[in-house]
Formats: structure tokens, sequence, C-alpha cells
């Protein structure tokens, strides 16, 4: 595969077998619906199966799954079909009245080639707190153009209009595997080991695994641990401190996830201080170093490193000073 973008087809979604299926006999038994609900964590592949649905159902050469050649396989594979409309939030409140609006627009117009038009509103959790913009959306649900098929996706946490749900057919994903992540990053050229971690700290979500930031956090992550890790006949290593806390306040809004990452750390050093865990830690990558921190903590002073990294987060959800917090912690660290 080599990094280059996949063709959407059913053949190249890893997991989900469920929604899969569901859709998969929808289509073989012509019973399409028209509006979708796929409902479950970010990063697991609800955009990419919306991707291959619609060029399954488009595709003029169809078997099982989209032929990839046709002419509408051959615009789904460049992203570019103009009868798949995807609309996304714009900023934290979700998708905006005047983006529904113009849809409506838009579907007042018949497809410009397909026979199933695709509409999907990505990530509708905030965008259905709004009482205006979900009653707008629910009307463009309730009067659907024929050749048209919705896909909306919202978080697994998500609580869903139930007015909104009774118009859909729910298709429940899942967080996937770590096995079938770390082989996807294989495939996609990442070493081993690095797969093997950054699978693990993934959450089950692939899209988190593969996020390009992603090597520059284990990275960072690494220097940090290096650090608590410090001579303890020399002298306070300082200056390097506050310049790792420096480069992790540049991290902006993913300096909260790189904090989850060191408390997986500090989870991973808690399971070697109990005998018969060693295989449960999380950063493979890290045990040279964590030998030598074993022998300085004890579960207890463990346990007031992740207290005053939880401490560390909940400042930052204050809009606490990024940099200054990190001092503070990395101190606290050591
Ligand atoms: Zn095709």
């Amino acid at each position: 595969m080599g990094g280059g973008v996949l063709k959407p087809a059913f053949a190249n979604i890893i997991g989900q077998e469920l929604a899969r299926e569901i859709l998969l006999k929808a289509v073989s038994g012509g019973k399409i619906s028209q509006a979708y609900m796929f409902k479950g964590p970010a990063g697991v592949g609800k955009r990419t199966m919306a991707l291959a649905f619609a060029a399954l159902i488009n595709c003029r050469d169809a078997g099982p799954d989209a032929c990839g050649c046709c002419p509408s396989c051959k615009k789904f594979a460049s992203n570019n079909h103009p009868d798949f409309m995807e609309i996304v939030p714009e900023g934290a409140a979700g998708i905006k009245i005047d983006q529904i609006r113009d849809l409506k627009r838009k579907l007042s117009f018949p497809a410009f080639e397909a026979a199933h038009r695709v509409i999907m509103l990505a990530d509708i959790q905030s965008t259905i707190r709004r009482p205006e913009v979900a009653n707008s959306l629910l009307k463009t649900l309730e009067e659907p153009p024929a050749d048209t098929i919705f896909i909306l996706t919202v978080d697994e946490a998500a609580e869903t209009l139930a007015t909104i749900v009774s118009r859909c057919q729910v298709v429940p994903f899942y967080s996937l595997p770590f096995e079938l992540i770390c082989r996807r990053l294989e495939a996609e050229g990442v070493e081993p080991e690095t797969a093997a971690v950054l699978s693990k700290i993934s959450g089950g979500s692939l899209g988190r695994a593969l996020a390009p930031e992603g090597r520059e956090l284990l990275e960072l992550r690494r220097q940090v641990v290096e650090l608590s890790v410090y001579d303890l006949s020399g002298p306070l290593p300082i200056p390097e401190l506050l310049h790792l806390a420096e480069t992790c306040a540049e991290l902006k809004d993913k300096l909260d996830y790189f904090l989850e990452l060191l408390g997986l750390c500090l989870r991973d050093l808690m399971l070697l201080s109990i005998p018969g865990q060693e295989h449960r830690i999380v950063n493979i990558d890290l045990a040279h170093l964590y030998q030598g921190r074993r022998e300085r903590w004890q579960l207890a002073e463990l346990s007031d490193r992740l207290q005053a990294l939880s401490l560390a987060r909940k400042q930052l959800r204050f809009n606490c000073d990024r940099r200054l917090v990190c001092e503070v912690l990395f101190l606290r660290l050591l």
C-alpha cells in the first residue's frame, strides 16, 4: 500500500463487521434506507464506510463490492464525485444553519449523474444540541428527494434526538482491536515497534493512530521519561526540563492528549511494580528506561505523580498558562 490513498471499497475497511453486514445486506436485498446514522467513536472508519457504501451503490459494474474502475468509482477514488456531499461542522458549535440552508438549495436540483446521491452530515453531536439547526435538519430528513440518501455520523456518547433517530437506520461502529490497527500501520510502512505502541495508545481509533503528530508525541514522551531517570548523583536537569516544558506547551490543543500519553507511562510503571503484569505495559519501546525508574518509585509515589498529572490536565481546561503548567508538572515528575 505504501501510504497511498485507498480506494473507497468495503474490502479496504478494517473491522466493523456488523456495520458492514447491515449495509451490504441492504444493498443485496434492494432495501437501502433513505437515512442512516453511523454511531461510534471517532477515527474508527465511519467516513470510510460512508464512502465505500456510496461508491458501491453508484458503481456501474458492482459485484459484492464497488468495481473501482468504472467512471463513478474513479470519481469516488479521486474524492471528486459531484453527488457525494460532505457537510462538516464549522467550529465547535457544529454544522451551521446556513450550511443546512445551502444543502436544501442544492437538494432542490436533481443529482448530477448518480443513481443515489449521498449526503454525509458529519459529527452531528454538537449540531443537534441547537434546536434551530436540529429542526431544520429534521425537516430535510422528513422530505428527502427520491434519489438522495443521508448518512449522519455521530459520536458514540452523544445524546441523539429521538425525532432524528426515528428517521434513520442506526448503524453501530466500535473501537478497533489494536492488532488490526497495528497491522494497518505496518502496512503503511510504520516500523513494528512504533506501530505496536501507536496502536496501543490509540484507544481503538485508527484515525488517532494514523494522525501525523503521533510520532512527534511519542518522541516527546520518550524525552520526558528519559529526563525523569536523570542521574541521581548529578544536579537536577532543570535547563532540560524548562526547555522540554516550552516544547510541550507549543503542542497547544494536542497537549491534553500528550499528557494522557504520559499517564499511560505512569500506568506502565505501576504495572511493572505488580508481579506478573509486565506483559500489559503499553510503551514497550520505553521498557529499558523504565528499569531505572522502577527502583526509585513505589506505588504511592507513582500515585502522587498521577495526581499531579490530572491536576495539570484540569488546569489546562481552565486555560492556565500552558508553559507554567508543564514546568510545574515536569518538576513534580522528577
Ligand atoms: Zn465501479
